[in-house]
């Protein structure tokens, strides 16, 4: 387990054990048909994922394993200066992080920079387990110097933070994937965590879905911060940008300059209020 956590191989295992799982799930119980095949889909997104995890593994892998590293030698954060004991520790990691990833995604849609390269996220035309891993690479670099930041003040330890990663991993492959929980079941699950039905509206090309419904692991920021949105009809969401609203415009070469395109002077909120 040591060496797993260490070596940073339990994200390999995670993402590809995921992506196992909820594959399986959208073979046998598919939820909308998609508009491409499911093939060429996998394998546009995956490359992305994996091209993304091998660029930051070779460029940056080792300094952050030692930033990290030195954060718990030193003994840095604020969970460090109160030693709560390794359980409370994780319990409350999961919940901040989420908090914060929470606010972090928010920022993504509201500020016209960010918004430039999340919307790679956004431009998939179809939803589904590989959806997960469809961000451009600039976002990836992005966050995770975001996250060294909140590590700095939070001081998380090396097993709280890989708990949070392996679960917000794992919630995303579940939330994106195109299954639906039947009912009541999908109701009593998103009381708690996000379900696919919730966050699929946030793929949705209309400017006030895609503005809501922003928790990652947690569903409860939404209902906290009143960015919740509930759709009856899941079936009349159109997914992707309205910007670029066909398969080519979304191939992997122009998703790799989508961030220096066009249509991205403003934020979707501005551009929601001015719609
Ligand atoms: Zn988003």
């Amino acid at each position: 387990m040591e060496i797993a956590i260490e070596t940073g191989f339990w994200r390999f295992l995670v993402a590809f054990g995921g992506l196992a799982i909820f594959g399986a799930l959208e073979i046998f119980f598919q939820f909308r048909k998609p508009l491409e095949s499911r093939i060429k889909h996998y394998i546009r997104n995956i490359s992305i994922g994996v091209s993304n995890g091998l660029i930051m593994y070779i460029t940056v892998g080792s300094f952050i394993v030692a930033y990290y590293e030195a954060l718990a030698k030193h003994g840095i954060g604020l969970l460090n200066f109160f030693h709560l004991g390794a359980w409370t520790d994780i319990i409350l990691s999961l919940i901040f992080l989420d908090f914060v990833t929470y606010i972090w995604h928010m920022a993504y849609h509201r500020i016209p920079f960010l918004w430039r390269l999340h919307r790679v996220h956004h431009s998939d035309l179809d939803v589904d387990v590989t959806s997960a891993s469809r961000f451009h690479l600039s976002e990836v670099a992005l966050s995770s110097a975001f996250k060294m930041v909140v590590g700095l003040l939070w001081g998380p330890s090396a097993i709280a933070l890989a708990v949070h990663e392996a679960a917000l991993g794992l919630a995303a492959q579940f939330q994106h994937a195109n299954i639906r929980i039947p009912e009541p079941w999908e109701s009593i699950t998103r009381l708690l965590f996000v379900t696919p039905d919730m966050h699929h509206i946030h793929h949705s090309d209309k400017l006030k879905e895609t503005n809501s419904n922003y928790s990652n692991l947690f569903s409860i920021w939404d209902r906290l911060f009143g960015t919740y949105t509930e759709l009856t009809e899941h079936e009349k969401i159109i997914y992707g940008l309205k910007d670029y609203p066909k398969i080519e415009d979304v191939w992997m070469k122009k998703l790799i300059v989508m961030p220096l395109g066009h249509q991205c002077g403003a934020s979707r909120i501005e551009k929601a209020v001015n719609t």
